[in-house]
């Protein structure tokens, strides 16, 4: 089995092939370490070798490991669905939450990140393949949840996110990416800060070459990097 510093480099080299292909710059996209499941002292091991920034889908887990490597530079990504009650953990330990995806979580996390004099960088999750399993606003209903969000002077609305359907063919999935980034452009038309709407979240493991080549500025890493989150189940 390959060491994470082995797998990291492997995946750096494609996300710069990726971005040659397309001709951009590699700069401008970064990886995302999904740590969900993954024992503290795995991702340990992915810090030492360089990554940081870390994507956490279960908030109690996202606070215990966060407390564990406090101190060191990370920025901490929430990923998962988060509910309402549980803003205020994510207001306490998250440098970013990903995955806004209604009004009443924009409302209640912009409240608890202004109590503890704070902002939040925030992007909103769409749901690009209208999926009942899945979270994310449906994209007929994106343009009216930013305006809400855009309002709330603790989030600061940095772009979109998505969990496209699964499809083994990575090809298959390259309509959704480039439906984000279509959704990107027409907010961009709207926002009185074009400017500031700069990420598309978007890529995993088996299909984030593909996402490159569609724009992504974040991709979310979990498998190739860590390994199969079977061996250590949650
Ligand atoms: C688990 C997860 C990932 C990473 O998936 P891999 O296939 O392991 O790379 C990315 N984004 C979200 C939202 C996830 O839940």
């Amino acid at each position: 089995m390959s060491t994470i510093a082995e797998n990291l480099a492997d995946i750096r080299s494609r996300m710069e092939a990726a971005c040659l292909r397309s001709g951009r710059d590699p700069g401008g996209v970064r990886l995302v370490g999904v740590t969900k499941t993954v024992p503290v002292d795995r991702v340990r091991e992915g810090v030492e070798a360089g990554i940081t920034i870390l994507g956490e889908n279960y908030i109690q887990e996202a606070a215990g490991k966060i407390e564990a490597f406090s101190g060191m530079q990370i920025s901490w990504h929430f990923i998962g669905h988060l509910q309402s009650n549980k803003a205020r953990v994510a207001a306490d330990c998250c440098d970013w939450v990903e995955t806004v995806d209604r009004d009443s979580l924009a409302k209640e996390l912009n409240r608890q990140v202004l109590k503890r004099g704070r902002t939040i960088p925030v992007l909103i999750q769409v749901n690009v393949g209208d999926e009942v399993s899945k979270s994310g606003v449906s994209p007929e209903g994106l343009l009216q949840l930013f305006r809400a969000v855009a309002q709330y002077e603790g989030l600061e609305v940095r772009g979109l996110m998505t969990l496209p359907p699964y499809l083994e063919n990575p090809e298959d999935v390259r309509p959704y990416f480039q439906m984000l980034r279509r959704l990107l452009g027409e907010l961009r038309q709207e926002a009185p800060h074009p400017e500031l709407l700069t990420e598309l979240s978007m890529g995993m493991s088996h299909d984030f070459e593909v996402a490159i080549e569609e724009g992504a500025t974040l991709i979310r890493v979990g498998t190739a990097l860590f390994g199969s989150r079977a061996a250590f189940p949650a």
